[in-house]
């Protein structure tokens, strides 16, 4: 049984804070990388207990070099690094038997919820497909999907979680802290959180093995609405072929295909992060 788990760090216990999310700011940071490598160590030894027999680990979080390799088990391969095409699903192929995601958090704009963002707080102010309001998790479980492998385990706070099962119900989800609002929340201990993914994440795998998951998507034809935090964020993101502005700091564009949606909104966010 081959894994793909993408991992973030807002979604993890004790987390609550930029200062400590921010490679650039300062002592919180490297103590935030500990406690993102102790949630993701353990999800990889509750997949192994599960039977998994391969794991490759993607770290999906700022600068995607947050993890501390040498404390994960040795047969896990980590990608790190920026600039990758499929940036929070990168690796993910059709070899895969499924997907889980580690240390997620609710989509921009949902109350109670650590850090809420999606993809650039600085850029996106709102993401909806077909109508939807579009967490990191939706977007990249559907680039799982595309790839025909389906989402099986989600960590995070409360309303993670339940961002997660409103669209993914086979899905098992562990929340690792209740949210009280976007820079505070009462958190399990690291290692009570450690020991509900662990279990958490071998349940997944032996139900996987059982079970009734399915490969996620969004119904044809796919309209993607972007908002941005600006008007001149919209104005270089509407550069990008096929857009359409329906209002200052908004444009739409659909496609039947997935992926070109996905990295449209890729592309139109880089492009908006210029402005
Ligand atoms: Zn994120």
């Amino acid at each position: 049984m081959k894994l793909y788990i993408s991992a973030d760090m807002e979604g993890i216990a004790g987390i609550l804070t930029e200062e400590q999310t921010n490679p650039a700011r300062g002592t919180d940071y490297a103590r935030a990388c500990g406690l993102m490598t102790g949630e993701v160590n353990a999800a990889c030894e509750g997949a192994g207990s599960g039977g998994a027999t391969s794991i490759l680990v993607n770290d999906s979080h700022w600068n995607m070099r947050n993890i501390m390799h040498e404390q994960l088990p040795p047969a896990v391969r980590l990608i790190q690094g920026i600039g990758k095409p499929l940036s929070m699903n990168q690796g993910l192929e059709p070899s895969f038997d499924a997907a889980a995601f580690i240390g997620y958090h609710a989509p921009i704009g949902i109350r109670d919820a650590v850090l809420d963002h999606t993809y650039s707080d600085a850029t996106i102010y709102d993401v909806r497909i077909n109508g939807d309001r579009c967490s990191e998790a939706r977007l990249n479980a559907a680039v799982a999907g595309h790839f025909n492998v389906p989402v099986i385990f989600l960590s995070g706070d409360q309303n993670a979680c339940a961002d997660a099962r409103s669209f993914l119900p086979w899905a098992r989800t562990v929340a690792v802290k209740e949210a009280i609002g976007r820079h505070a929340a009462a958190s399990l201990s690291p290692m009570r959180a450690r020991a509900e993914v662990r279990a958490g994440m071998e349940l997944a795998v032996r139900a996987f093995q059982s079970g009734d998951a399915k490969p996620y998507g969004f119904a044809k034809p796919i309209h993607l609405e972007l908002t941005f935090t600006s008007t001149a964020k919209a104005d270089m993101a509407g550069l990008f072929p096929g857009t359409r502005r329906v209002d200052g700091r908004t444009l739409t564009l659909s496609d039947d295909d997935y992926m070109a949606v996905f990295n449209a909104f890729r592309a139109m966010t880089a492009l908006g992060g210029c402005a």
